[in-house]
């Protein structure tokens, strides 16, 4: 138990504007591709929030009229006075628990592609929209901008309505008319919105002063700003441009919510920003050149950095999305001294993936985000057993590890079995990958619950065969036995026609490379993956030495990366580390000194010098012991994770967490849970 009286700083109450916070912990907006078209499961995700103990507790952007439209991205709506309702449903949820709410309003300008509204794309100056689509933006005129402020005000009373404490103005992360006018690159206007910075702040000052007239007697504005993007002297810096605007608004906002831009940027992974609180250089001045309260945020997961974040007066509030994401009950946890309960968050961005897909939002971490309402799935909480006392795991990757802990939580005796040296599959062995050191942070949360209850075995160094398993006398059966990468090069795009293999040649696969293997010399690294693996192995060959040929049928490097916010880092990367990028190439022959690569679209071959392959293409579910199993008069036996269906680290831990809320569960009641939506309404629109 962690000293609680150490961490009373951060639960100290803050006056903001005209409301209160009763502590430090700000979970800042964040989308979850839940928003207008799911508002029940936005308001019960959000509710959860603040039932973690979050001080403030933020929904996603909200659009304020159909010309920033985003569709079909699934985010906040306030265009009219119907989309209330929803967003009252949010508001109440947490007030239920004594937070405050906030709402970003946002006009997202040339961010925004109007698909859905077929309304003009406003912009500071004409010019082609962010997204590649033939659409360009036209400038706000006077008139425009008139009507602009009036959307923002309205949205403002609307947001106030709703129930919303605090009401942001949003200019940030590359994606808001706001910061849009501020950047001199996409501002080019030659009256006073244009020219100085003081001219390209106008709009931002109008929009912060209309919204305090409007709502400012009982709502605190909050203004969220990309201080610096991170493109040097090629664009806005913290030090010179950022400072400006600061000191231009000093004390306009109630609230100042600041971090850097793009969102890529703001929002990068672990592989490439491992530091948490890696936004404190940028923002460490701020709060010298206003009164108001400073809101930072840089995937902050330790109390002792929120703490000296605080005491060193960089920051007055403790900004999360991501940490909050994979844990929703941090406040609580620190203050009531569960340190080592937290789960910390490992940077992977499969949380901005799901926006990105306009999915509903995932985290490899915490399974339950996004499913409070479908399944009514708590972080914390989870049914006590029935019947059953006894289950065995079998295997202890993510999936394993999750079914395991959360048996254990519901009252069953588990027994885990491993037959590695050490807990944690395939996290465990990507964990040793460079840049992957995070995602040691699934087996540490896992191993940590389970090595602290006394209804827990474990056995590492066991592999276990259908008779072990019979001896064993457990009727109750999870195989969470994974997946093993092919090294016959059969994928995506080679099945079809796989590639011809020369007995001689040296063949190895991913799991080959994290149990040890050095292939040495020129080694082409084929990508039918398209996730983060290839890569990873390919910066790892390089550290080793060898000459690297990343070939893939796909036309950029790790394409799925770019969900994850990570596509042009991994290409920059492996550009800068001399690899030799071949894309749009598919695997006809591997000879001992060669590789011979056709072009997808042309088909026409080309031969790569090589003395080694990795085949990063298809796994296999590992399913032996499940067939030998079969018939043996097992009560449960059920396939879980990558054993089931090889898919992302976040799906194995959903896997082995959904098979233990599900044990004794009625089959249909399970089955049911998918059903389960928010359908839209069919009565007729009153006119
Ligand atoms: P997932 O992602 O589904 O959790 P992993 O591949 O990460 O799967 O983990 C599977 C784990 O199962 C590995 O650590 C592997 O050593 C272990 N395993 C596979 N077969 C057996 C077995 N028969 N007995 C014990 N452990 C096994
Ligand atoms: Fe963190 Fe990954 Fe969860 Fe996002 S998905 S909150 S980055 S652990």
């Amino acid at each position: 138990m962690a000293d609680v009286q150490r961490y009373a700083p951060l639960f100290e109450p803050i006056r903001l504007g005209p409301v209160t916070a009763k502590n430090r912990f700000y979970q800042v907006p964040y989308c979850t591709g839940l928003g207008q078209v799911r508002p029940r499961a936005e308001a019960a995700l959000r509710g959860m929030k603040a039932e973690g103990g979050w001080g403030v507790v933020s929904t996603q952007e909200t659009e304020i009229h159909p010309t920033s439209d985003l569709a079909p991205f699934t985010e906040g709506r306030l265009w009219d006075a119907r989309d209330i309702p929803a967003l009252r449903l949010m508001t109440d949820a947490v007030h239920e628990h004594g937070a405050l709410a906030a709402v970003q309003l946002v006009h997202n300008g040339r961010h925004a592609t109007n698909l859905l509204s077929r309304a003009p794309v406003l912009a500071p100056s004409d010019m082609a929209i962010s997204a590649c689509q033939l659409k360009q933006g036209r400038v706000l005129d006077k008139a425009d901008i008139r009507a602009l402020r009036c959307w923002h005000r309205d949205a403002a009373l609307r947001a106030k309505e709703a129930g919303f404490d605090i009401i942001y103005v949003y200019a940030g992360h590359g994606m808001t008319l706001a910061q849009q006018f501020m950047l001199p690159h996409l501002n080019t206007r030659g009256d006073e919105y244009g020219g100085s910075l003081e001219n390209r702040v106008r709009l931002t000052r109008e929009l912060l002063e209309d919204t305090r007239d409007a709502v400012g007697d009982t709502c605190a504005v909050a203004f969220r700003f990309g201080i610096d993007e991170m493109l040097g002297p090629d664009g806005m810096q913290a030090a010179e441009d950022g400072r400006a605007v600061v000191e231009l608004l000093a004390d306009l906002p109630d609230i100042w919510d600041v971090n850097v831009s793009d969102w890529a940027n703001e929002s990068v992974t672990t592989r490439f920003q491992p530091q948490d609180g890696f936004q404190n250089d940028y923002l460490s001045y701020v709060k010298q050149v206003t009164d108001k309260p400073v809101v930072g945020v840089g995937r902050l997961t330790s109390p002792d950095v929120m703490l000296s974040m605080l005491r060193k007066g960089i920051v007055d509030l403790i900004g999360a999305a991501r940490p909050s994401i994979a844990d929703p009950f941090i406040p609580r946890k620190i203050k009531e001294g569960r340190i080592d309960e937290i789960r910390e968050c490992i940077g992977c961005n499969i949380c901005a993936a799901s926006d990105v897909l306009d999915i509903p939002i995932r985290c490899t971490q915490n399974p339950t985000i996004g499913e409070e309402w479908r399944r009514g799935w708590h972080p914390e909480y989870i049914a006590p057993r029935g019947q059953v006392k006894q289950t065995l795991v079998v295997g202890s990757g993510p999936a394993g590890l999750e079914c395991a802990m959360q048996l254990a939580r519901r009252g069953y005796e588990v027994t885990l079995a491993e037959g590695a040296m050490d807990f944690g599959g395939r996290v465990l062995r990507e964990s040793h990958l460079p840049g992957l050191a995070a995602w040691g942070r699934v087996a540490d949360y896992r191993l940590n619950d389970l090595c602290q209850r006394a209804n827990v075995q474990m056995f590492a160094e066991s592999t276990l065969d259908a008779d072990q398993v019979i001896e064993l006398g457990i009727d109750h059966v999870f195989l969470a036995t994974g997946a093993a990468w092919r090294a016959d090069g059969v994928g995506r795009d080679t099945r079809r026609s796989p590639p011809e293999i020369d007995p001689s040649a040296f063949i190895y696969t991913p799991d080959d490379i994290m149990a040890g293997s050095e292939p040495e010399g020129w080694v082409v690294v084929y990508d039918d993956d398209h996730i983060y693996l290839a890569s990873v192995i390919a910066e790892k060959l390089v550290h080793l030495g060898c000459e690297v040929v990343f070939v893939t049928p796909d036309s950029t490097v790790s394409s799925f990366s770019a969900y994850t916010l990570e596509q042009r880092r991994i290409q920059t990367r492996l550009i800068e580390l001399g690899v030799d990028i071949c894309c749009n190439q598919t695997l006809s022959r591997i000879a001992p000194d060669c590789v011979t690569t056709a072009c997808v679209y042309s088909g026409r071959v080309s031969q790569i010098e090589s003395t080694a392959t990795v085949l990063v293409t298809e796994r296999q579910r590992n399913t032996t012991l499940f067939d030998q199993l079969q018939g043996r008069g097992l009560k449960t036996l059920e396939l879980i994770g990558d054993a089931a269906a090889p898919d992302l680290i976040a799906d194995a831990v959903f896997d082995g967490h959904r098979a233990a809320r599900d044990f004794e569960r009625l089959k249909d009641a399970a089955e049911q849970d998918g059903f389960r939506r928010e359908i839209t309404d069919l009565r007729e629109e009153a006119s």
